[in-house]
């Protein structure tokens, strides 16, 4: 007999509105601090995203410990799923 297969029955944008706060442990972005080259990050795992929406775009707040300066970066929210091989 056949494994069951997997079918996609929307291919639309998911509907996050009542998604507030949304945490990605092990998710950690890292920039390098422009006057000093130390690198400084952001963890989603302590950092939230603030009502993630497919595709939307934030900004996030670097600060460099070493040297106290801030800079900001954009990034998108993407959320997709895709089939892998079953064991
Ligand atoms: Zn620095």
């Amino acid at each position: 007999m056949d494994k069951p297969k997997l079918k996609v029955k929307s291919q639309g944008v998911p509907d996050l509105s009542s998604v507030k706060r949304c945490y990605l442990p092990g998710a950690i972005l890292e920039s390098d601090c422009s006057h000093c080259g130390k690198s400084a990050i952001v963890d989603f795992g302590d950092d939230y995203i603030m009502y993630p929406q497919q595709n939307s775009t934030h900004t996030l707040t670097f600060y460099c410990e070493a040297c106290e300066d801030e800079w900001e970066l954009s990034y998108a929210v993407t959320f997709s799923a895709k089939l892998v091989p079953s064991a």
